[in-house]
């Protein structure tokens, strides 16, 4: 499977450095707010796991899972939910976990449902972000790192289904798209 990769961008020490410094930076904002920290299914299940483990405040979690993409490299433009939460928003702090932005249409199609859901405050935190490509206005409250305008694999994130348990992140060889 890592003979499928070209280049690793970012490697498993460097993101736990960054979720290390995403956790100490929400901990202090989030100070004494018992945060509802959603994960938006599948991309951010790995990031999801290990930056709650950094957040020192009490905090509840939930998860949702949207599809925007289908086994495409590109957005589709349409959003669905195919999960939706357990519990209400309404009143919460949400805190809304992204494994990447990349267009914005799938955070800003979710951040509009929990504001007309009444949460009292929505913020996201997304480990990566590719600003280059989006294609409505959305920046996220706490970002890890900046990506290049290429699609990446790791992490949690996949092609087709696949390559979500490499421990780094990465951008696949040419010839696994053509094959
Ligand atoms: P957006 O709505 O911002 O265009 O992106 C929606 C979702 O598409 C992201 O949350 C992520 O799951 C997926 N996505 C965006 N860029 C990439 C990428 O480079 N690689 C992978 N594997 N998924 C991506
Ligand atoms: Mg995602
Ligand atoms: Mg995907």
């Amino acid at each position: 499977m890592y003979s499928d990769i070209q280049d690793i961008l970012y490697s498993e020490e460097q993101i736990q450095d960054k979720i290390k410094e995403l956790g100490e930076c929400i901990s202090a904002d989030y100070e004494g707010k018992n945060p509802l920290v959603i994960c938006v299914l599948k991309g951010a299940f790995m990031f999801m796991a290990d930056l709650v483990k950094r957040i020192a405040v009490p905090l509840e979690i939930d998860f949702m899972a949207v599809s925007s993409y289908g086994n495409a490299t590109k957005s589709s433009g349409v959003v669905k939910i195919i999960k939706d939460l357990d519990v209400p928003v309404e009143g919460r702090h949400i805190i809304i976990v992204e494994d990447i932005i990349d267009s914005g249409l799938t955070l800003s199609y979710l951040i509009d449902v929990l504001e007309r859901r009444n949460a009292l405050s929505v913020s996201v935190v997304a480990l990566f972000n590719k600003p280059a490509r989006r294609t409505v206005e959305l920046e996220p409250d706490y970002t890890g790192y900046v990506l290049p305008d290429e699609f990446v694999v790791g992490y949690g994130l996949d092609y087709a289904e696949k390559y979500r348990n490499l421990p780094f992140i990465g951008i696949l060889k040419p010839e696994v798209y053509s094959s």
